[in-house]
């Protein structure tokens, strides 16, 4: 359900609202837009009848009929931009939000070696996974907290975001503590104690599209983490399985604008793990754009022949220069931009 408040409503009325939503037990979620506050309702079955409607600061009270509640457009109809604190880097503005680093952190020089390259070519976030979900157990699963100390050392040295994957609660708390993003993988984007979890942490979550999840199982997913309260969720198109095999997995594009139409929440696309393949990284990464995707996450690595997981579609720091190129001359035709690259003195100050 969905309360929509007056244009003229004051705080102290939308407050007043949401105290007697919880006081009957269920949770209110106040949503500003840029025309009035409206005020989501979870945690009901059906209707629910607690004299909403005649609180004074009410518009109306209507019932939403999509599973998907916090997620909809139609509660929340300007997109969702999500910011940084002490930056203006954002995700679901103009600029489009790029990703960019190894698949991941393998040691101190190999994480220093790609972010120095990926800072300069305009990337305004770095991602290295520091705890992996293999499919075997005996390949790396990544160096857990050392990875998250490098990381935290990237972000103070070249002023890049940090964004890594958490696969159980342990990981997610400090993954929350030392990044800026926390990365749920396809392969948990059913893990609803997961994404509840995630839900409860301070920073914005990266979800990943499941490998076989549809449109809506893939909106149900955020609206788990929202429905604990952590209203920033970046959605992350990163291929699904399909009978095709010319790719490790079919990058579904339609889905941009289809999120867009349903959802306020932006959406980004991973054309490395969508395909596989090195050679077709940059090729989808310009339709990517073209098709409106708020970002990208690429893996990007100086030495892949001898990575310790994805070489063979992670991208040199060249191909990372050329690609930003041709993305930028893309996202002009769909009014859209690239961030100016960090200078090095932006750097320093984004965290002094
Ligand atoms: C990754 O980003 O390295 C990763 C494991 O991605 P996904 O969960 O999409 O497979
Ligand atoms: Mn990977």
């Amino acid at each position: 359900m969905l309360v929509v408040m007056q244009a003229h409503a004051t705080e102290e009325q939308v407050r007043t609202v949401c105290e007697k939503i919880e006081s009957a037990g269920l949770r209110a979620h106040p949503i500003p837009g840029a025309q009035r506050t409206a005020i989501g309702i979870t945690g009901n079955q059906g209707m629910v009848e607690i004299g909403l409607e005649d609180m004074p600061g009410v518009q109306e009270v209507i019932r939403v009929s999509k599973p998907y509640k916090l997620v909809s457009r139609d509660v929340k109809a300007d997109n969702t931009v999500i910011t940084f604190p002490g930056t203006d880097t954002t995700v679901g503005g103009r600029d489009l939000a790029v990703i960019a680093g190894p698949c991941a952190v393998e040691s101190r020089e190999q994480a220093f070696a790609t972010a120095e390259r990926v800072a300069r070519a305009g990337a305004r976030f770095f991602r290295g996974g520091a705890f992996k979900p293999r499919t075997s157990p005996y390949a790396f699963q990544g160096m857990g907290e050392e990875g998250l100390k490098i990381l935290a050392e990237i972000r103070d040295r070249f002023g890049l975001l940090i964004v890594t994957e958490a696969v159980d609660y342990e990981s997610l708390e400090m993954v929350d503590k030392y990044a800026d993003v926390i990365q749920i993988g396809a392969r948990n984007m059913q893990n609803f104690a997961l994404l509840k979890r995630a839900g409860r942490m301070r920073n914005p979550v990266l979800l990943k599209r499941g490998m076989s999840a549809t449109l809506e199982e893939f909106l149900m997913a955020a609206e788990y983490v929202m429905s604990e309260g952590n209203y920033n969720v970046i959605l992350c198109e990163r291929g699904v399985r399909t009978f095709a095999d010319h790719t490790r997995n079919t990058l579904d594009l339609s889905i941009v604008p289809a999120v867009h139409r349903l959802s306020h929440l932006p959406i980004i696309v991973d054309p490395s793990h969508g395909t596989g393949k090195r050679n077709k990284v940059t090729p989808m990464s310009r339709a990517a754009a073209a098709v409106g995707a708020d970002g990208l996450i690429i893996e990007v690595h100086t030495d892949p022949d001898r990575a310790l997981s994805d070489g063979i579609q992670s991208i040199y720091p060249e191909q990372f220069e050329q690609l930003m190129r041709e993305v930028g001359a893309i996202a002009a035709v769909v009014h859209r931009s690239l961030p100016e690259p960090l200078t090095a003195k932006q750097a320093l100050g984004s965290r002094l």
